[in-house]
């Protein structure tokens, strides 16, 4: 009986027809491979797929998204944070594409020579029109505990200069606290510090006495996805001694 059928197959036939079962099982297994790649084990190729679909999904939600945003961009915010992963501020503030003009830099810091961060805010200040500039730290920031530690960092260590001075003016204040308070100590302190530096632009001190301005400084937590307002009021005398130093004229 195991004869029955190979005698309609001569010798080259049987072996052309192994051949063909075993390039389509070889076939299989490489498909079953690439849709694994695809589907889970390649996180970029997945979000390329999800992209289409999330873009499908608005046009549905909100058909005249897109075509408006082709024509140009009016966001009311300026966003300043941090790089780190767990703060994407349009997903956070519930917002959309075109709501956030966006700087992130490791732990938020605003040096007063730095171009890029210059460049945003001169842009969205004074081009934008934007009405909010929110500045945000967060909870576990890793610039953060860096500048609280004394490893070198190599170019990381230019970087986070301000943070080591902030930590150097406030030494007995954070000695004093665990670690983790230490932490959210420091990160506030450098929202502060970047909420004064940016009261200190020229761009920006016009803006607030011309049209309203707001500056805001938040602490983003990562443990809870909460915004959390800092108090960042300044006396009478404190507001004009700032204009005295730093306002000036064309
Ligand atoms: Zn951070």
């Amino acid at each position: 009986m195991a004869n029955t059928t190979a005698p309609f197959l001569s010798h080259h036939e049987l072996h052309k027809a192994i051949l063909a079962i075993k390039i389509l099982v070889t076939w299989n297994e490489e498909s079953r491979l690439c849709a694994n790649i695809s589907t889970s084990s390649d996180r970029f190729t997945s979000a390329l797929h999800q992209n289409k679909d999330w873009a499908a999904q608005i046009a549905k939600e909100d058909p005249s998204l897109f075509p408006t945003l082709a024509n140009g961009q009016y966001p009311e915010i300026l966003w300043i944070g941090c790089s780190d992963s767990r703060c994407p501020e349009t997903t956070v503030l519930g917002l959309k594409p075109g709501d956030v003009f966006v700087h992130r830099n490791i732990a938020n810091i605003l040096h007063a020579g730095d171009l890029s961060s210059s460049a945003v805010i001169e842009y969205a200040v004074r081009y934008l029109q934007v009405k909010h500039i929110v500045l945000s730290g967060h909870t576990s920031c890793g610039g953060v505990a860096a500048a609280l530690g004394n490893k070198q960092l190599g170019i990381l260590d230019p970087w986070l200069l301000p943070l080591r001075q902030l930590r150097q003016q406030n030494l007995d204040l954070l000695n004093s606290m665990t670690p983790e308070q230490a932490n959210l100590k420091l990160v506030e302190l450098n929202v502060l510090e970047g909420v004064k530096l940016l009261k200190q632009k020229n761009v920006v001190l016009e803006a607030i006495e011309q049209r309203g301005l707001q500056i805001h400084g938040l602490i983003y937590d990562v443990a809870c996805g909460v915004l959390r307002q800092l108090d960042t009021d300044e006396s009478e005398e404190a507001i004009k001694a700032r204009l005295t130093s730093f306002k000036t004229d064309v």
